[in-house]
């Protein structure tokens, strides 16, 4: 959300970002807007550092950034937004549970007091008419305390179904936070958390854990020749062969631009290699049509890296091997794949 209800500073945030889309060729799309305004009006400081240290290095603000710290600053700001304001109606609602049941057991106390007393005045002189009176008294109290617990049912039941709703939204907005817009494949922010969970994981039950890291190959001649939706296409195409290619317990993950990462847990490293083999072999396989046309755009390959996790290592030097090893598949000439167990000097460099 962006804060202000004055319009006179609002023109003027408007006016900055149109000049400074202009001034970097941005083109003037809704959300290239929304983001040059956010930046315009500097409430977000994260995303303002970002973009002035890009505009440092001297790199221009083009079509795929935008879209990228869109996903980021925008989208992700709202989806937060929308979590906040999901645990604020789940706040109000345990609420309203807790004022029930606190007037439940109050009834139930009243129930049982007035019961006592009625008790308390018969006694063995009590006449039949007194018994009836203590009696009616007593079905009077019931049927009042069985009214309220109708109610109370009731409402409890509306209560579960607005929970559950907020579960829903709550899980979804949970779901789309974690997932990568335009592949499907988890984010980078949830591969972070999954490495990090495995690598407890598999250092706890002392069982193996590999990383793979996968990056198409001269994917920016394909960007050029085809048109970047083209080559957001054939991401997704990439995507589908990694996902189709591990297995149910690996998590397959767009660690940036067109750069795939998976975790695989409980696996060999010449298991890992085979496994990162037969998708180098799928992607390479698919030839590529342009949807629009038929026109057959040839193929792309994927060069990728594998490192085993060592004893009481973190994610950080895994990555780090993982990637020497991708770097090392793109020296050699792309379109392969290294493990550490093949790149003698990685091994060297690493003992
Ligand atoms: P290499 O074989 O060394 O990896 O060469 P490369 O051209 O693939 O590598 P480079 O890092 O020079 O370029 C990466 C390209 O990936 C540039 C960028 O346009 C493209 N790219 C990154 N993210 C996206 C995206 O979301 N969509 C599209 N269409 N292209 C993207
Ligand atoms: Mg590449
Ligand atoms: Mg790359």
């Amino acid at each position: 959300m962006i804060y202000t209800d004055d319009m006179g500073v609002a023109t003027e945030w408007s006016m900055k970002a149109l000049g400074l889309m202009a001034r970097h060729g941005v083109p003037p799309l809704p959300q290239n807007y929304d983001l040059w305004f956010r930046y315009a009006s500097g409430q977000s400081s994260d995303l303002n550092e970002e973009i002035d240290n890009r505009l440092k290095e001297g790199r221009k603000i083009d079509d795929q950034l935008s879209a990228d710290l869109h996903q980021r600053f925008v989208t992700h700001a709202a989806l937060a937004e929308a979590t906040i304001d999901a645990g604020d109606k789940l706040n109000v609602e345990v609420d309203n549970i807790l004022k029930l049941v606190e007037a439940a057991a109050g009834d139930s106390t009243a129930l049982g007091t007035s019961v006592s007393k009625a008790s308390a005045e018969l006694s063995n002189q009590s006449t039949p008419t007194d018994v009836r009176r203590v009696v009616e008294a007593i079905v009077t109290a019931t049927r009042q305390m069985e009214s309220r617990s109708r109610e109370l049912e009731e409402r409890l039941q509306e209560t579960k179904g607005e929970l559950n709703t907020l579960q829903t939204n709550l899980t979804k907005a949970r779901n789309e936070a974690r997932t990568d817009g335009l592949t499907g494949c988890a984010n980078r922010k949830a591969f972070d958390e999954t490495l990090a969970q495995e690598i407890a994981r598999a250092t706890s039950n002392r069982s193996a854990l590999c990383l793979v890291m996968g990056d198409i190959d001269h994917f920016k001649q394909f960007n050029d020749t085809w048109g970047h939706r083209t080559g957001d296409q054939v991401l997704r195409l990439v995507a589908s062969c990694l996902k189709a290619g591990g297995r149910e317990t690996d998590t397959v993950a767009r660690y940036g631009g067109e750069e795939f990462a998976i975790i695989l847990p409980a696996i060999s490293t010449d298991d890992a290699e085979r496994l990162a083999n037969d998708i180098r072999e799928t992607v390479q396989a698919r030839e590529l049509v342009k949807r629009s046309t038929g026109e057959s755009l040839g193929r792309v390959t994927m060069s990728l890296g594998v490192a085993t996790l060592r004893p009481g290592e973190g994610s950080a030097t895994l990555i780090e091997r993982a990637d020497a090893c991708l770097y090392a598949a793109k020296r050699g000439g792309r379109n392969r794949v290294v493990s550490e167990t093949q790149d003698v000097s990685l091994k060297a460099k690493a003992s």
